[in-house]
């Protein structure tokens, strides 16, 4: 069967719980797009017009129906302030805490994200694609860390998770996170202000693996809900990622109010759609192991089981369930892609 509407139309249905003509298809692929450039990652992650023309040769390819931009898992940390290592085979990395004790929080300033890099070269990318290709496929310009994974770069993770542990000093420790809500929503108007569709932010140390359930719900959760509720009223679509199994604070995750949760190949998909159905939408959530070590075959399966199961009465985008891996091959990418068009037709 053909395709009877175009990408925007589709995510544009599925996100608002009306029916579509098939599953849309999401790639998080910053990483084998800027590989496939042939240029190195490091300049690639540096420069708008490069990681803009990188996405857009992945669509020309793959043909997905919502592109997620992002330059890795450091942008809001650098804006910050914080060192970042720009590398050849992979995302980013931020590094040393830029405040010693939860006190500094009071002289920490929310950069602008038109002047502070690299905020302003992902906003510049966001202004080029969607120029380009903005009047037919969903943009997703994330917004980066949020507040639970930026307080712990900026805090460190080791120091803020004995913060949250000890939690002697409860105020402080929610300042912090509220200060990294601001950085990120400010930077989330910027991308929607460029012309992004929708936004996004990261939140693994957010995820029960990291952070047990008590204290996901004591502490970013309602910084996490502050920041829907402020783009909501804006009338703009957060998605929330949290990594690894989120079967334990479904209900919470859920009640962030995010548009959109991107959950990854170890929650249990039965109970997710149960908990989300005509909530929020569910994206995911193909195993990325799979998607990089497995065969076309492979990934058609795990896209056919997704489908069979967070399919049904629409709020599903099919993607992976995290970053994919520099070296996913392109085979498999569009082994995912073809799935939703041949499964994942409503009738
Ligand atoms: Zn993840």
């Amino acid at each position: 069967m053909t395709d009877t509407m175009t990408s925007l139309e589709r995510i544009e249905a599925t996100i608002h719980f009306r029916k579509p003509d098939r599953v849309p298809v999401d790639l998080h692929n910053f990483q084998p797009a800027a590989r496939a450039t042939g240029l190195p990652m490091s300049e690639v992650f540096q420069n708008g017009e490069l990681l803009a023309e990188a996405m857009l040769q992945a669509w020309r390819k793959f043909g997905h129906d919502m592109i997620l931009l992002e330059n890795g898992t450091a942008c809001n940390a650098q804006a910050c302030g914080l060192k970042v290592t720009y590398r050849d085979d992979m995302a980013p990395a931020a590094h040393d805490p830029i405040i010693k004790s939860l006190s500094e929080v009071a002289d920490l300033e929310v950069p602008d994200p038109y002047t502070a890099f690299p905020m302003n070269e992902i906003l510049k990318a966001t202004r080029i694609l969607s120029k380009e290709i903005g009047d037919k496929v969903w943009i997703c310009a994330r917004a980066d860390q949020g507040p639970m994974d930026l307080s712990g770069q900026i805090r460190g993770l080791n120091e803020f998770m004995m913060d949250i542990g000890y939690g002697e000093e409860p105020e402080l420790i929610h300042a912090l996170l509220d200060y990294s809500r601001r950085v990120a929503t400010r930077y989330a108007f910027a991308l929607i202000e460029c012309g992004g569709h929708s936004t996004s932010i990261g939140e693994p140390l957010g995820g029960p693996e990291l952070l047990s359930p008590r204290h996901y719900k004591e502490y970013p959760w309602r910084h996490e809900k502050a920041m829907v509720d402020e783009l909501k009223a804006a009338g703009i679509i957060l998605h929330n990622h949290i990594c690894g199994n989120t079967i334990p604070i479904i209900d919470d995750f859920i009640a962030t109010g995010a548009q959109v949760l991107e959950i990854d190949h170890k929650t249990d998909m039965h109970i997710a759609k149960a908990h989300a159905r005509g909530k929020t939408t569910l994206l995911g959530n193909i195993d990325t192991s799979i998607l990089t070590y497995g065969t076309p075959q492979d990934v058609e399966d795990a896209c056919r089981a997704a489908i069979d199961i967070l399919g049904p009465d629409y709020g599903f985008i099919l993607g992976p369930g995290c970053a994919m891996g520099p070296e996913t091959p392109d085979d498999n990418i569009h082994a995912l892609v073809e799935s939703a068009k041949k499964y994942g037709v409503y009738r």
